[in-house]
């Protein structure tokens, strides 16, 4: 097995319902260099420091940053349960990086992602404005309602920062009277009003299995290239 890496609890922000974003510095070390995209292991440790429960997480910060971020839909499940308990100064092992949803520095790039699907492209976005790149960063974000969109103030932050970046939100079911941004289910009718032409792209998706498959239908729909599609679901 891999080495597992302590990490302190140094920020947790609860804001939006049912989400933890939560920040953890390394005690003995960090991690190998990773790549936006990827993701590790977070281990549940006991008492003496040895896991008791792991499951995967993608990373939401960005290789620059001095800690790492992750954003996470709390489920009572075996890990995030656990999470959901914990506070800052609290100890996980970290195991990593993995994964093959990379983010390389494409400069024609489009992302899609529902819920807490937007954990590795606030690491490719974060990345793309912090090498000040150039070339066009389209991404189509789907939640619930408009209480529940997560790096809302970031994402806006992020678009007028670098003249690359445009984000698409759309909320699926109920939206308050000022919602002014587009709603609906992220489909080939959304993809095709915000980007004429898709074939020059390459694509990252993420979010719960079922939406992948309709966000692959809905970029093929519009003339992607299947080889340049990354995806990864989950729940
Ligand atoms: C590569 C990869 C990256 C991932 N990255 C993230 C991430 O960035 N953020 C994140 O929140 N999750 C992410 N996940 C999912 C994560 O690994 C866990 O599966 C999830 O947190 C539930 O774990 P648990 O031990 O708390 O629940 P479990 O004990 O495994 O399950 C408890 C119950 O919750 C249900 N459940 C599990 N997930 C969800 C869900 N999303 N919504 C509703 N019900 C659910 C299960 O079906 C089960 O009934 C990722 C998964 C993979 C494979």
């Amino acid at each position: 097995m891999a080495e597992i890496k302590k990490y302190k609890i140094s920020k947790i922000d609860s804001s939006i319902k049912d989400i933890a974003i939560l920040q953890m510095e390394p005690l003995n070390g960090a991690i190998e260099p990773f790549t936006p995209g990827q993701f590790i292991y977070m281990h549940i440790l006991d008492e003496s420091g040895n896991s008791i429960e792991k499951k995967p997480y993608s990373i939401a910060s960005s290789p620059k940053s001095p800690y790492l971020e992750f954003c996470i839909k709390l489920v009572n499940g075996k890990v995030t349960g656990k999470l959901a308990a914990m506070k800052s100064g609290d100890v996980v092992g970290i195991e990593g990086p993995q994964g093959h949803f990379a983010y390389k520095d494409q400069a024609k790039a489009i992302f899609l992602a529902g819920g807490t699907g937007i954990a590795p492209m606030m690491s490719m976005l974060r990345s793309i404005n912090e090498k000040q790149l150039r070339g066009e960063f389209v991404f189509f974000y789907s939640t619930k309602n408009d209480g529940s969109i997560i790096y809302r103030k970031e994402l806006a932050a992020l678009a007028a920062q670098n003249p690359g970046i445009r984000i698409i939100i759309t909320i699926t079911q109920e939206s308050t009277a000022d919602w002014k941004g587009e709603k609906g289910r992220i489909n080939g009718a959304l993809i095709a009003k915000h980007l004429t032409e898709v074939k020059d792209y390459d694509s990252w998706m993420c979010g719960p299995l079922e939406m992948i498959k309709g966000l692959r239908t809905a970029l093929v729909e519009n003339g992607a290239d299947i080889k340049r599609m990354k995806m990864e679901g989950w729940g």
